[in-house]
């Protein structure tokens, strides 16, 4: 008989991890606090509850990076898509759900699985023993936090995200932007080009304040603190406090020559600094933001170079409990320094039900693969689950790493595709069909080593 798993949190990735490791015959525990220890945002004691909206987001899996994981979770036997499915909600292309209906179906099905026991109590340390996944999100109990503290110190779990938006490089207008790092430091001339600049005139800029303070905010959710506040100030903040804040701070206009025009002296800059190690996302530096999504486009759109962007996520600021997975995870979303601990689900800097479920069935898999002896071949970085795991713990930059939501940015180029937006449609079927027989073979070659062990 094998060792049991244990898993920490039944929300989308512990209810998912549960499933797969369950499905391939490792006897799992799920420690769940709720209803006894509650959070801000969880209602009930159900597994797998949606703490917000009851959207999937989109099931379009050609030209969607979402809808993609929806349908390699499905092609997995993914429990919350099938479950996600069975209760969907007519919502055009979305993937809107029951959300109670959901909730008690997730429940039910974990409760009758023979391999499964659910044990109603909150983890507050980090065994040396065992094998386990902590899968605890956003709102991890605070003594686990304490504990995850104290085995990674204090600077590599967070409690809150601030994101700064994130745009698609090959949506960027470089014939007014340029690549520039400030007094053009650094030894390389990588490092000097380190930065995209956009150059604003004095008119541009304050028509920019303007819709800055005009824009729709969201405000923070009871229980929330707001005492983040010094370190990251969202930029609303910012313009609120004086309408030059901005101009000498985030958007300072030193150091830098605009090669279109070297005469003219820019009023402010915007920079972008590269996100991934592909080079194909930028976020905007500083920009953390709690405005709405929908003012969030129509302002950043007002800056020049920015006017086509496309956004591979918008800013946010919200509690957030999450680990600086590329320097503490490897590869196998194991802890280095315990590696008889996984973490899955949002504390890995995912963002998403859809992403947490994603990264629950990888790390349900990895584990159960280990605890049974049979081999996991490695996960195709050309999948979206593939392209998901190889970022967090590895392809992001780590000094700036912030929580991501799946998008076609991740994925690395297809060879012989056009860029920009002209190409988009062509460029994004191109990617799932490449996903899709990528994570077909993957399924595949598990069910092969799967009967040959038998
Ligand atoms: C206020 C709020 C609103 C959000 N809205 C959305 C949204 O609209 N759409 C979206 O896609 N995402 C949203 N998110 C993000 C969302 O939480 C995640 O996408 C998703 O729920 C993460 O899945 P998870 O399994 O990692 O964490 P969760 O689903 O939160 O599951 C974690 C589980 O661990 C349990 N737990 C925590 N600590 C312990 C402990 N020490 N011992 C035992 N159990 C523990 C919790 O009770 C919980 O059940 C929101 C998050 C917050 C905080």
């Amino acid at each position: 008989m094998t060792q049991e798993l244990h898993i920490v949190g039944g929300g989308m990735a512990g209810s998912e991890a549960a499933w797969q490791a369950a499905n391939m015959g490792v006897r799992v525990v799920i420690h769940e606090m709720r209803p006894k220890v509650e959070t801000f945002a969880h209602q009930t004691g159900n597994l797998g509850e949606m703490v917000c909206s009851n959207s999937f987001r989109s099931d379009d899996d050609e030209q969607n990076a979402v809808g993609l994981l929806h349908w390699e979770m499905m092609q997995a036997g993914g429990l919350i898509m099938r479950t996600a499915h069975a209760h969907r909600l007519p919502a055009g292309g979305a993937l809107a759900v029951d959300r109670e209906a959901f909730a008690e179906a997730v429940t039910a099905a974990l409760h009758a699985h023979p391999n499964v026991r659910i044990s109603y109590d909150e983890v507050t340390d980090l065994p040396d023993q065992g094998t386990w996944i902590f899968a605890t999100g956003p709102l991890t109990s605070p003594d686990l936090g304490a504990a995850i503290q104290q085995e990674t110190g204090t600077d590599r779990l967070a409690f809150f995200d601030a994101i700064a938006p994130i745009v698609y490089a090959d949506s960027i207008d470089m014939s007014t932007a340029w690549l520039q790092s400030r007094y053009d430091k650094g030894e390389t001339e990588e490092e000097q080009k380190a930065y995209i600049n956009c150059p604003m005139t004095k008119d541009q800029y304050e028509a920019f304040i303007d819709a800055l303070l005009a824009a729709d905010k969201t405000e923070f959710h009871e229980g929330e603190t707001a005492g983040y506040f010094d370190g990251c100030l969202p930029i609303e903040v910012m313009a609120e406090r004086g309408r030059e804040t901005l101009r000498h701070g985030p958007m300072k206009p030193v150091g830098l020559t605009n090669p279109h025009a070297p005469d003219v002296k820019p009023w402010a800059v915007v920079q972008l600094r590269r996100d991934n190690a592909l080079g194909t996302l930028y976020n905007i530096v500083g920009f953390q933001t709690k405005m709405k999504y929908g003012a969030q486009t129509a302002v950043f759109k007002m800056i020049p170079g920015l006017q086509d962007a496309g956004f591979a996520r918008l800013g946010g600021i919200h509690r957030n409990t999450f680990l600086n997975s590329p320097t503490l995870l490897d590869a196998q979303m194991r802890l280095r320094s315990k590696p008889n601990i996984r973490f899955a689900g949002q504390v890995t800097g995912v963002e998403g039900y859809v992403e947490s479920a994603a990264m629950g069935l990888l790390a349900g898999r990895m584990a159960a693969a280990e605890l049974t002896g049979a081999p996991l071949p490695e996960v195709p970085q050309d999948t979206a689950h593939g392209a998901l795991i190889h970022h967090i713990t590895g392809g992001a930059e780590a000094k700036t790493f912030q929580p991501m939501n799946v998008n076609f940015g991740l994925f690395r180029p297809v060879d012989g595709l056009k860029g920009g937006r002209r190409g988009r449609k062509d460029r994004y079927k191109a990617y799932t069909d490449r996903a899709k027989a990528a994570w077909s073979d993957w399924l595949a070659q598990q069910r092969l080593d799967g009967a040959a062990a038998e």
